[in-house]
């Protein structure tokens, strides 16, 4: 089948594609409790006849075998909504106060289902298998790395990975495609500062947290300034600074809470280690103590220059050169999908949802967030293509 079939295919089941949608979409769920959502997957996948199983609780793989023998394309969609409450004037806006699909992963799962029928409908024209990963929790602790543990990427091998995200500023019927690191890594941390307690006028008979606090904050914006690579990225955030009682009391305890991102994974190292002396030693030396609590999150994403080749090759002939757009810069945000990608080569695309004349305009996250459903054949077929051009590709 030639990728220009897979789009008229694809036309075609538009309505079909956006009653999907427009259903997930009126049902959102949060986290791993995505139970309405991935039943409804596992219902469609398994009347194609593509054989399911459940893992790390809610998440789903479905398998595909084509014709022959062959590699093994992974497909990736993430289900989770957000807590956040649907503001659209829209029949299909949530029917759940305070949660809503901001983010686009209702239209993920419905374009991995797109090609999921699009390519069962194809299936003696090629060989290998086709692996569906649809994952919870992307918004939250992630259900990549508990997917993987269960070993969704082995038995058969997952040999090249294929993800999106909706992109709010892309125009509808563009790609956008990013070489080498994409997203960021994330890590978070909390800092307990402990110093003594004394009266305000009397400092020197105590030990001051607040003010140990604050050259800890002060330091630590040397890490990104002083040791990493002026071209490569890093961002040290402290985002909550808590203690003291009262005016005239010197407090005894502070607490910080923060967040490092990084595109370079050694420079995700060298995050971790600078930010534990900094806060140790300028603690330490303010003759007050430390404790630390490190919470490591999503490592960056980092895409495959041959597999982002094969997509950007499959995107100009399906949608026209002139539509499919590089994205120079990488996002400081993080995207779960980069657990996959540190399996498999893979390539990880941006899927243009803006209609400026629909006022289709806000950005992810937000309360208005809608996309332009003729997104859904386009990114079906698109995703089709780079599934079955992967396995021809020797
Ligand atoms: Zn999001
Ligand atoms: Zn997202």
């Amino acid at each position: 089948m030639e990728c220009k079939d897979f789009l008229s295919e694809a036309q075609k089941m538009r309505q079909k594609l956006v009653d999907i949608r427009r259903d997930i979409h009126m049902h959102p769920e949060l986290d791993f409790a995505v139970h309405r959502t991935v039943g409804k997957v596992e219902e469609i996948l398994a009347s194609l006849g593509i054989e399911t199983k459940r893992v790390a609780g809610t998440g789903l793989v479905g398998l595909l075998k084509g014709s022959g023998q062959g590699k093994t394309v992974g497909l990736r969609a993430d289900m989770d909504a957000l807590p956040i409450n649907d503001e659209k004037q829209v029949e299909y806006a949530s029917q759940v106060p305070n949660k809503m699909h901001a983010c686009g992963h209702d239209v993920h799962t419905t374009v991995l289902l797109g090609a999921a029928l699009l390519l069962s409908a194809a299936r003696d024209t090629f060989s290998g298998n086709v692996k569906f990963l649809f994952q919870p929790a992307e918004e939250t602790d992630g259900g990549a790395l508990p997917m993987i543990e269960e070993g969704v990427m082995e038995n058969p091998r997952v040999d090249g990975v294929f993800g999106l995200h909706t992109c709010p500023d892309l125009e509808v019927g563009k790609i956008g495609i990013s070489y080498g690191k994409a997203y960021a890594a994330s890590d978070m941390f909390d800092v307990r500062i402990f110093g003594q307690g004394s009266h305000g006028a009397a400092p020197h008979q105590g030990v001051d947290a607040i003010m140990a606090g604050v050259q800890v904050v002060n330091a630590l914006q040397t890490f990104v300034s002083r040791n990493v690579d002026p071209v490569d990225s890093a961002v040290v955030t402290i985002g909550k600074f808590q203690g003291g009682y009262q005016r005239n009391v010197i407090a005894d305890k502070v607490e910080l809470s923060g967040i490092i991102r990084t595109l370079d994974p050694g420079t995700r190292e060298l995050a971790r280690e600078r930010v534990t002396k900094i806060i140790n030693n300028v603690t330490e030396a303010m003759g007050a103590r430390a404790e630390i609590d490190f919470m490591p999150s999503y490592p960056s994403l980092i895409n495959d220059s041959g597999m982002v080749d094969l997509a950007k090759e499959n995107a100009e002939a399906l949608l026209g050169k002139e539509n499919v757009v590089l994205v120079e810069k990488p996002t400081m945000g993080v995207e779960d999908c980069a657990y996959f990608l540190q399996k498999a080569p893979g390539a990880f695309l941006q899927l243009g949802v803006r209609n400026k004349e629909k006022g289709i305009v806000y950005p992810l996250h937000n309360s208005l967030y809608d996309v332009d459903e003729d997104c859904l054949p386009i990114a079906a077929a698109l995703t089709a293509c780079n599934a079955v051009r992967f396995l021809q590709m020797k």
